[in-house]
Order: structure tokens, then sequence, then C-alpha cells
């Protein structure tokens, strides 16, 4: 399983395009704390989706609730 593998499929709204575009999601485990320990739990899963049109991208956290 990867995480690289953008997903293409994924129609959502573009703020510079101002109109849904498609977009290629991915997933990204990124690193918080510089701290080296704890490191494994201050991971935090980022949603990654770039504009196919203008490829700006836009970054969500992903915070599990
Ligand atoms: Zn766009």
């Amino acid at each position: 399983m990867t995480t690289t593998t953008p997903n293409t499929d994924v129609r959502e709204f573009c703020d510079v395009c101002d109109k849904k575009t498609a977009h290629a999601v991915q997933i990204e485990l990124r690193v918080e704390s510089t701290k080296t320990e704890n490191q494994e739990f201050s991971r935090e899963p980022y949603r990654v989706s770039t504009c196919a049109d203008c490829e700006s991208t836009s970054t969500m956290r992903m915070n599990h609730v």
C-alpha cells in the first residue's frame, strides 16, 4: 500500500480557477514536532489536493475526530 499514488478522480472547487476542477488528492503524513522522542505520535495526516488546471495546491489537516 502506498500513499504516493494520487487519486485523480476527485472534483473539487478551486479558489484560483473559481470553479470545480479535477484534483489529484494525496494523503501525506507530516511530522509536526522537531523532537525526536514521541515522533511517532506527532505525525499528522494532511490531505493535499492539487488542481489539474492551475496546479495550485491546497493542504488540509485531517484531524481524527
Ligand atoms: Zn485551479
